[in-house]
């Protein structure tokens, strides 16, 4: 993707703003923008169908508490089905061949953080139906119909247009200091053109709008890739999810609901190796996935058995020096690209939509355009107390977790057992569990 100048279209539609990217963050902002009543255009690559049912993608997303609560006010949470949502009771840490595990409880969380939630320290739900749940809510318009209509007869209609199957290919933005009248823009794949008032990059971590409007990001390459699947065990999970950071793996477990064929105990597994090592175990057969999963999990959990695809993700952290450019925010992904240890990321991308929407309205209550200066810096002030020490504190902890010469082992069991006697600390790590 690059920039280019404004070029002069009449295949052009002019639009409050334009979401670039449709993944969970892209949707849920898209959805909690309805109440604005403001014409939005959602950009995404991938085609309509891909869309209305996206296909398993191996992530159980650990949801906070917090983000039921937002998922609820925006119709979303209804629509999952309901054994496709599984309780996250307790959270064990585990450290190599040490049998002991620190365990934050859901008797450590704060109570009653979001109405008509029990006390667990969240659920877990499949990313694809996150998905499915967030494009139902929103029931966008076809992009299409809105370019074969007069463009007289559309000036005025309000919704969310979708333009789907189609990547946006340049962007450009006009600063709204230097150039008040100006606009954001985007060139999709056919060549079509959507103006804007404000733009919002929701196109993952790696954003190419955000690096086409010239904000840099630090990006952090563990080397590492983590393998995701479904596998049943005959040992029960009590529905505590499990971080094992072992020598020369790490290995999670997050607990789901039984087997719907088996009615054996379920969960989702996760194994971080480095890069190299990986296609060596994702490309095993699945008998001997089996053992070797087994294996690996030094056979805790009894004999595993696979019952979902494999999926395997480069483990890559970004954090950009801005979250805002002229008229253009970030959110999800974009804005703060974590990795998964501590199943933050999806949560904090709910936040960034909700602080954005919070500061859009609070905008609009003092008279100021969506693409306000004021506007965006606020939004970027509020995101970055929320996303920032999460992220600083992710890095941390992967990399006391990564390391293995002795005094770091030492350190690592040290820290569990301090941890688990020391309550303050307990009740931290749940609220943030909990998104308190
Ligand atoms: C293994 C794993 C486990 C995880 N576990 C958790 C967890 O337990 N809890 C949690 O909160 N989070 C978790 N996450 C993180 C969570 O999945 C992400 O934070 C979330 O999916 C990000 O959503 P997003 O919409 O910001 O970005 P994405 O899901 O990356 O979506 C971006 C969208 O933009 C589209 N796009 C990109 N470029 C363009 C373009 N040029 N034009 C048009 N469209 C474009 C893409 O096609 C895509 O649909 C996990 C992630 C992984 C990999």
């Amino acid at each position: 993707m690059q920039t280019e100048t404004l070029p002069t279209s009449d295949k052009q539609r002019h639009f409050d703003i334009v979401i670039v990217g449709a993944g969970p963050a892209g949707l849920s902002l898209a959805q909690a923008l309805k109440p604005l009543s403001l014409r939005v255009a959602l950009v995404e690559q991938t085609p309509r169908d891909s869309l209305a049912a996206p296909a398993f993608d191996g992530r159980e997303i650990a949801l906070t508490q917090h983000s039921v609560g937002l998922m609820k006010q925006l119709d979303m949470w209804a629509r999952l089905p309901a054994d496709a949502v599984s309780p996250l009771r307790d959270a064990r840490v585990m450290d190599g061949a040490d049998p002991f595990a620190m365990t934050i409880s859901h008797n450590d969380a704060p109570a009653g953080i979001a109405a008509g939630v029990p006390s667990e320290l969240g659920f877990l739900v499949g990313n694809h139906h996150i998905r499915k749940a967030a494009f139902e809510a929103l029931a966008p318009l076809d992009g299409e119909a809105l370019f074969a209509a007069p463009s007289q007869d559309d000036g005025n209609m309000v919704g969310t247009w979708l333009f789907a199957g189609q990547a946006v290919q340049t962007v450009h933005s006009a600063d709204v200091q230097t150039a008040p009248d100006g606009c954001a823009q985007v060139v999709l794949t056919d060549g079509r053109v959507l103006t804007a008032d404000l733009l919002v990059a929701a196109d993952s971590r790696h954003s190419s709008t955000r690096r086409a409007l010239g904000i840099a990001a630090d990006m952090h390459d563990f080397g590492r890739s983590m393998l995701v699947c479904v596998m049943t065990h005959p040992v029960p999970h009590h529905h505590a999810a499990w971080e094992w950071f072992d020598y020369g793996q790490t290995l999670a477990l997050l607990p789901m609901n039984p087997c719907p064929d088996t009615g054996l105990y379920r969960s989702s597994v996760v194994l971080t190796l480095p890069s190299s090592e990986m296609q060596g175990v994702h490309t095993l057969a699945a008998s001997e996935f089996n053992t070797e999963l087994t294996r690996r999990f030094a056979d805790r959990l009894g004999p595993m058995t696979l019952v979902s695809t494999r999926h395997v993700y480069p483990l890559v952290a970004v954090y950009p020096r801005r979250l805002v450019g002229p008229r253009l925010a970030c959110v999800g992904d974009a804005a703060c690209g974590m990795h998964p240890v501590t199943a933050h990321g999806f949560n904090l991308g709910l936040k960034s939509v909700d602080a954005l929407v919070a500061e859009l309205s609070r905008g609009r209550r003092l008279g100021r355009g969506l693409a306000d200066a004021t506007v965006l810096a606020r939004y970027e002030r509020v995101h970055w107390l929320a996303s920032r020490p999460t992220y600083l504190a992710t890095q941390l902890v992967t990399h006391l977790y990564t390391h293995e010469a002795a005094p770091a082992r030492l350190l690592r069991q040290a820290a569990l057992r301090i941890g688990q006697r020391f309550a303050p600390f307990r009740r931290a790590v749940a609220a943030s569990l909990t998104g308190a």
